[in-house]
């Protein structure tokens, strides 16, 4: 009896002793998943029709996030993702300024001026507003083709998504892929040429707008691809990375009250987080963030089946809402990701992690 259980003993020590230890490193490399308009709901939904088979779901830290932005109790994307990229809680329709439309400095600009390199990979338009709070500075989300100007800044290393006309189609009848190319981007259209890239910049402009979504024909590899091809440069940098990935469309099927579409786009977001994932776990000092910029329709389950693999769900709006937002976190530091926190807290958890310095 003694000796099996001072063997126990030794062995909780040991177990202890990793854990202290793991939690208290630090990772060099953090990759952000954003589900816009991912509620509890719509991962639940995801997860049921999955099979319970889904990564970001099984992450070992869970906690919520408190979305309400400086001017309303329910946030948009542009003060949504403010939150997320710069700390700091902003009128609704704002890309990275404050309320007084001056310029707030993005996690992205902070970790490119310590020498990491940075990415946004995103289903809509690079310049939509989720995206964008990484790499522009708008008053208004609506400007795109001065959003997509921001690019030129250099900020992101690589850059995947919609909104091509925004740089090719513009009123000023600009082309803003000469000004990329000549900074070293490889500038491609297609997700073949995407793959085949060997350059350490990549601007992937894969649709005029926004892509087209799960039902309506986007190959179901590009963003797990996507994701794929921007982890391959960026781990290249010694002095780590960041990157954001959108899933722009669960927000889009969930306005239009298209549950399968939620299913189908959330789904989707996990199949590029098994990527990153899978990267973590072989790497061990990448944090994985997944969380949302709000909830939208309002949804909730009204029915369903484990069997079967079925669920009901119900909108209750056609707009967004207030709810907290799941957040799901595996990797070191991930502990500081647990319970319930303001989103502009998520952003202080990222610098402190990432030794970006003092917010
Ligand atoms: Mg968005
Ligand atoms: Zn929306």
């Amino acid at each position: 009896m003694k000796k099996p259980l001072s063997l126990i003993v030794i062995f909780l020590i040991i177990i202890t002793l990793t854990a202290a230890a793991s939690d208290s490193k630090k990772p060099k490399n953090l990759i952000l998943f954003i589900g816009d308009g991912m509620g509890v709901a719509q991962v639940y939904s995801a997860m049921t029709s999955s099979g319970f088979i889904m990564t970001f779901p099984a992450f070992p830290v869970t906690g919520f996030s408190i979305t309400y932005s400086n001017n309303r109790y329910i946030t948009d994307s542009g003060a949504g993702a403010t939150a997320l990229s710069t700390g700091e809680k902003t009128n609704n329709g704002m890309i990275a300024t404050r309320p007084d439309s001056t310029k707030l400095t993005t996690i992205m600009e902070l970790a490119k001026s310590k020498g990491m390199s940075s990415g946004v990979i995103s289903t809509s338009q690079v310049t939509d507003a989720t995206p964008a709070s990484f790499i522009a500075h708008n008053a208004s989300r609506g400007s795109q083709e001065d959003i997509a100007t921001w690019f030129l800044d250099g900020t992101a290393d690589v850059f995947i998504g919609g909104g091509k006309d925004y740089f090719t189609n513009r009123t000023d009848s600009a082309d803003l892929t000469v000004a990329l190319k000549k900074m070293g981007y490889d500038v491609v259209y297609t997700l073949a040429d995407l793959q085949k890239s060997k350059s350490g910049k990549l601007a992937g402009l894969m649709a005029d707008l926004g892509m087209p979504s799960i039902k309506g024909g986007r190959d179901t590899n590009f963003l797990a691809d996507a994701t794929s091809k921007a982890i391959e440069i960026l781990s290249g940098n010694p002095n780590g990375f960041i990157l954001m990935v959108e899933g722009s469309e669960i927000d889009w099927a969930a306005h239009d009250n298209d549950f399968e579409g939620v299913v189908d786009e959330t789904m989707d977001m996990d199949r590029a987080v098994k990527v990153a994932y899978e990267f973590a776990k072989k790497s061990k000092n990448t944090v994985i963030v997944v969380t949302a910029d709000h909830e939208t329709g309002g949804l909730s389950l009204t029915g369903g089946d484990i069997t079967e693999r079925k669920a009901t769900g119900t909108f209750s709006t056609k707009g967004h809402t207030a709810v907290m937002v799941p957040v799901f976190a595996f990797g070191p530091g991930a502990g500081a990701f647990s319970g319930v926190q303001q989103n502009t807290e998520l952003y202080s958890d990222f610098v402190r992690l990432l030794s970006l310095g003092e917010k």
